[in-house]
């Protein structure tokens, strides 16, 4: 079978992604969601990358965890196949922007939006309405865009702080020490200590009793 035929078939046989509840369209958030469960979200910014993002896919199907990809859109164009394996194993897809320059004209932003957008509904036909602000900057004109948009913004509460470290080590320890239920975590599926780390952070944690939900479960779960 050709790629572009098995990017047709999965089109079309992908699952529906979980909605965002309303009361999130058009807000940007910086806080934990408050929950009576145990739940955490695990994010994964700048992919997807053709090694770490399938190692990191493994890990969380052997653990059954689910999480969110905030994806760029040259990434994304780039590796069609595994941003419709993200959807087909339950993962929620978002996007980040598509170059992730850190300064860009209100023009220069509708534009990465849109063209970011319209990647992921090429090879998912999922309309992304959740985004993150490239370097978490919620007044840039990125995150203004997105708004306007009514999408939902979401920044993180605990940072594994992996684009400071390539030690996987470090990289447990900054997500493992003391998360709260409703924790928001940010990690980045480009970098090999990250990927590397993912499998012993998920046993931990797991044998705390946290599960590991999207971040649309996470804001459907809120009491
Ligand atoms: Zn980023």
């Amino acid at each position: 079978m050709t790629p572009s035929l098995l990017l047709t078939i999965a089109f079309f046989i992908l699952p529906k992604q979980t909605l965002i509840p309303s009361q999130y369209s058009g807000q940007t958030v910086t806080t934990r969601i408050k929950t009576t469960q145990k739940f955490l979200a695990l994010t994964f910014d700048d992919g997807p990358d053709p090694i770490q993002t399938p190692k990191i896919l493994n890990a969380l199907k052997q653990h059954n965890a689910k999480a969110t990809f905030f994806v760029l859109g040259r990434n994304a164009e780039r590796n069609p196949l595994i941003l419709q394996r993200i959807v087909a194993e339950g993962h929620t897809i978002a996007t980040h922007s598509y170059s992730h320059r850190i300064s860009m004209s209100p023009e220069e932003a509708d534009s990465e939006n849109t063209q970011t957008a319209a990647i992921v509904f090429r090879y998912t036909g999922i309309n992304p309405n959740l985004f993150r602000a490239p370097f978490g900057l919620t007044k840039s004109n990125l995150n203004k865009n997105a708004i306007s948009r009514k999408w939902a913004s979401f920044n993180w509460t605990v940072s594994a702080a992996d684009t400071a470290t390539t030690n996987p080590e470090v990289v447990y320890k900054n997500i493992c020490f003391t998360p709260n239920p409703g924790e928001i975590i940010l990690c980045h599926d480009i970098k090999p200590h990250t990927a590397q780390a993912i499998p012993k952070i998920l046993d931990h944690l797991t044998k705390q009793g946290f599960q590991f939900v999207t971040l649309p479960e996470l804001l459907n779960q809120t009491q």
